[in-house]
Parts: C-alpha cells; sequence; structure tokens
C-alpha cells in the first residue's frame, strides 16, 4: 500500500510541543505511545522538568512536601528534545517556524500549543515587588511561598478568595498562622460555585478562625524603609498590618507571544474546535497546530457550542490526549474534546469537588445531605436541565450527577433520595455574580461563541 502522508509524519516527521508542563508532557507521552517514530521537542520557559502544580497551595504550603518535590511521574520514555528555560517568542505559521528567544528557528510539522496561564500579578508593579508579596503558580512561588510561611509572619493577608486563595487561607491557619481574606466579591469561590455554595464557604473560613472580609477591595500596599511589605490600606478606609501578602487574582493566558502570527490567540485563550486545531484569526481551522490545556478554549456540545477555557488538572490530561490522538490520525479517526469539566480542591479539611459547569447555572438545589453538616451534594439547573454539580465532602455522588449532565437530565432532578434534607426540597437561585464583573477567577470561563473574538479590523475579503 502506498505510503500515506500520515505514515511519513509518523515514522519521520517533526513535532514541537510549546509548553513543557501537564498538559505537554501527557500529550508527547501519548504520540510515542500511538507510534510516533519522528522527531519530538519540548520547549519550556520553566526551567525544570514538568512538575505538578496543585500540591504548591496545598502539601508544600504545609511543610509537607517539598516545591522541588513534585515532577509528575513519567509513564514512558519519550525520547524528545528538551529545550527548557527558554521561551517560545513567535510562529511563523506560513514557514510552519516557532522562534524561540535563544534566536533559533525550530521547524514543525505538526505543533502542539500548551503554554497553560499565569497568575495575575498586583496591578501596582512597585507595590508587587516588595518583600513579601507573593503569586502563587510556579515552584519558586511555592517555594518562596513555604518559606515565608515558616518563618512564622504575624499576618498574612490574601487577596482573592477563589480556589487557590481560600486553599492558602487553609493552610495558614492549619499552621496556626493569622491571616486575613479580602474579598471583592460576597464571598469565597462565589465566582466559580456561586453566592449559596459561597456562604457555606464563608462559615468555613469563619470557623477556622481567618478573619474574612467580604465586599471589600485592597487599594494599596504600603512597604518599610527596607522595602518589604507592612500593611495594605482597604476600600473601606481601614489599614492592616500583615508582613505576608499573597495575591490570588486568578490568571492570564500565556498568549502573547503568538501576537501577530494570524493565530486566533488573545487575552481569553487559543481558540480551538473540539478536536483541539486552533482557529486561525480569521476564524478558519489549521490543520498543524493544536491546543490543549489551560490556554485552550474549545466549543463543547453539552454546554450551549459556547467556548469553555477551563484551568482544571483533569482537562489538561484528557485535552492532550484527544490532540495528541488527532495529531496523528487521518480526518475521520479523529475524535472530539468532550471532557465533562471536573474539579477539586481540599481547603480547611473539606474536600469539594465540582462536574459540569456550575457558573452557567441560574438555581441550585441541595440533592444529598445538608449545608449545615457541610457535607453535601447540590445540583445546579439551567433552563430546565442538569449543568453541574457540586459536594462537600460527599464526593461519591459526583460520577452519577456527571452522567445526568451528559444525559441532559431535567432539573429539579425529578428522583428522591434516601437521605434528602429538608432544606433541599427546593430548588433557589444560585446566585452567581454579574459575569461582566471581574472575579478572582473562576476555574472555567465561557467566552461565547465565536471562534476568533479578536476584531478583524485587518481583514479585507478577497475581491473587495
Ligand atoms: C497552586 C495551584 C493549585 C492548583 N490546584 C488545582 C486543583 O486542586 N485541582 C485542579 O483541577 N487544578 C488545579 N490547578 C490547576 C492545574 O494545575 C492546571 O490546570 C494545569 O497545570 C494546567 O496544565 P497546562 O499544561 O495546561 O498549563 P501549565 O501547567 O500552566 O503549563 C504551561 C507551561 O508553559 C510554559 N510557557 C508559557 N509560555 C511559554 C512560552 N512562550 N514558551 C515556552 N513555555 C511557555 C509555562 O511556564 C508552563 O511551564 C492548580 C494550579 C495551581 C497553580
Amino acid at each position: 500500500m502506498a505510503d500515506t502522508a500520515l505514515d511519513q509524519l509518523k515514522r519521520s516527521g517533526r513535532i514541537v510541543v510549546v509548553g513543557a508542563s501537564l498538559a505537554g508532557l501527557r500529550a508527547a507521552e501519548v504520540m510515542r505511545e500511538k507510534g510516533f517514530a519522528g522527531s519530538l521537542t519540548l520547549v519550556g520557559d520553566e526551567r525544570h522538568e514538568p512538575y505538578d502544580r496543585p500540591p504548591l497551595s496545598k502539601q508544600v504550603l504545609l511543610g509537607k512536601a517539598e516545591a522541588d518535590g513534585t515532577l509528575l511521574p513519567r509513564r514512558l520514555d519519550i525520547d524528545a528534545e528538551w529545550r527548557l528555560g527558554v521561551a517560545a517568542t513567535g510562529l511563523d505559521m506560513a514557514a510552519r517556524t516557532v522562534k524561540l528567544a535563544d534566536g533559533e528557528e525550530v521547524p514543525y510539522d505538526r505543533l502542539l500549543i500548551a503554554t497553560g496561564v499565569r497568575a495575575r500579578p498586583w496591578p501596582n508593579e512597585a507595590e508587587g515587588e516588595l518583600d513579601g508579596v507573593f503569586t502563587l503558580r510556579t515552584r519558586e512561588d511555592g517555594a518562596g511561598l513555604a518559606r515565608a510561611l515558616a518563618a512564622g509572619p504575624r499576618r498574612v493577608l490574601v487577596i482573592g478568595a477563589g480556589f487557590t486563595g481560600s486553599e492558602i487561607a487553609s493552610a495558614c491557619r492549619e499552621r496556626g498562622l493569622e491571616v486575613t481574606v479580602a474579598e471583592r466579591g460576597d464571598g469565597p469561590l462565589v465566582g466559580a460555585l456561586g453566592g449559596v455554595i459561597g456562604a457555606v464557604a464563608a462559615e468555613l473560613h469563619r470557623e477556622n478562625g481567618v478573619d474574612l472580609r467580604t465586599g471589600i477591595m485592597v487599594t494599596a500596599l504600603e512597604g518599610d524603609s527596607t522595602g518589604r511589605v507592612r500593611a495594605a490600606h482597604l476600600s473601606d478606609g481601614t489599614t492592616l498590618e500583615c508582613d505576608v501578602v499573597v495575591v490570588s487574582l486568578g490568571a492570564q493566558r500565556n498568549t502573547e507571544w503568538l501576537t501577530g502570527s494570524g493565530l486566533g490567540a488573545g487575552p481569553r485563550g487559543i481558540a480551538c474546535d473540539a478536536g483541539c486545531r486552533a482557529f486561525d484569526l480569521r476564524g478558519i481551522v489549521t490543520d498543524d497546530i493544536y491546543v490543549a490545556g489551560d490556554v485552550a478554549r474549545s466549543p463543547h456540545a453539552l454546554f450551549g457550542y459556547q467556548f469553555l477555557s477551563l484551568e482544571h488538572w483533569g482537562n489538561a490530561v484528557a485535552q492532550a490526549e484527544t490532540a495528541a490522538h488527532n495529531m496523528l490520525s487521518e480526518g475521520t479517526d479523529r475524535r472530539p474534546h468532550l471532557w465533562v469539566p471536573a474539579f477539586w480542591s481540599s481547603q480547611f479539611g473539606v474536600n469539594i469537588k465540582s462536574v459540569g459547569v456550575p457558573s452557567m447555572g441560574s438555581e441550585i438545589m441541595i440533592t444529598q445531605g445538608s449545608r449545615s453538616e457541610r457535607r453535601f451534594t447540590a445540583v445546579y439547573g439551567y433552563q430546565g436541565r442538569v449543568i453541574g454539580a457540586v459536594t462537600f465532602d460527599n464526593g461519591r455522588w459526583l460520577q452519577f450527577y456527571e452522567k445526568q449532565i451528559e444525559a441532559c437530565a431535567p432539573f429539579p432532578p425529578p428522583f428522591t433520595t434516601v437521605d434528602r434534607r429538608p432544606d433541599g426540597q427546593r430548588p433557589i437561585p444560585a446566585d452567581f455574580p454579574d459575569p461582566s464583573l471581574p472575579t478572582h477567577g473562576p476555574t472555567i470561563t465561557l467566552s461565547g461563541y465565536s471562534p476568533a473574538d479578536r476584531r478583524i479590523a485587518t481583514f479585507t475579503p478577497a475581491g473587495h
């Protein structure tokens, strides 16, 4: 049988992966598993081999793991050329090359972009550079913050009560440290889970000794004469003395290096189709550039074909596997990335898990357990169907609701359960903040329907 282009690619093609972390590594492994024998190059701007980030806000801050001890396990030897500590700075789609910060140009036949996100910095650069002010995304961030907590600060201020901010506050309390959490919204986790669950999260914070201040903004950070942070000014006119500040204001997508490349990349991520193929700026799908992980935004049939951006560990792995499969498959063998979003967090001794897209929900109903016991399952409804679920120490129900979401099951759920309690008999408004207002960063962003959301001012259709 004649050698196809795909056979040639598999035998001697060149695949480049930009972003050498969770998604990049997993994709590389799948490519080798699928028999890709050509050259494989992984480009990563961090100096380290791929490591795991979730422990950075959990075990590492508690001193139970070292920040440099979270390397991701390798499922197989991927026989790749590693270009670590060097950033990709440009992409030439016509010449099929990736430009690196050291001036080198790396040619590719297929490119996977998995450049993830970075922590949103404190908006005032000088204040953000004060000693004792941290963000948390990288191994260095984790090591630095763990050291600062181990030194026994008098008070830690966490700005933003999303998942990461709440986990940091929880770690501080477990270490016996005084901690204040300042949150612009009505409660912790409201961007991701809405006000009803946010109220439960607020109780958790307070019961565990967190000085939680909601509806408040930090307006300025103040340093002492040595350049160390000493206080924060708040929008209610008060001043808080603190010697460690953790800025936990969500994430920004690492897409700037693609500016001018013609790819559909921007602040909301890189748009791709359900098969992980990137769109160009005109909304036309490419066939040689793929996207996976936190930097991707892709349409999902279960959620109205909206483009979803997810900051979920499991999504990065699943999308990387699909991208790698599709990069080495003919059209009809390709498969869609239709992973049902799922996320976990542990804070204040409670295991929180979610499935689906709670932030699409307009109503919520407790279906198992009760909020007062902090052990419950809550289901989110959207236009009469189940769209998401969250569990507090009740994870065994998650799979059941995942199936309900996949089946577009009706909301409110018609079934009765053995342990339904009085506070869960009827749906109530889920109480999400106005989506046009910035929050500390939901872990799922619904980013509309358009494949490439830049204004196409420079685009002139042929013949006009
Ligand atoms: C503190 C913390 C706690 C978390 N906890 C949880 C949790 O409990 N549950 C959960 O589901 N998820 C959690 N997450 C999220 C999870 O870690 C991410 O979803 C996952 O890391 C995404 O993997 P990724 O490979 O897409 O992106 P990333 O891990 O962000 O990796 C992208 C890589 O690309 C590199 N890069 C960026 N730009 C360039 C460039 N131009 N050239 C070369 N390299 C570049 C980056 O430096 C980085 O190394 C947590 C994240 C953090 C930071």
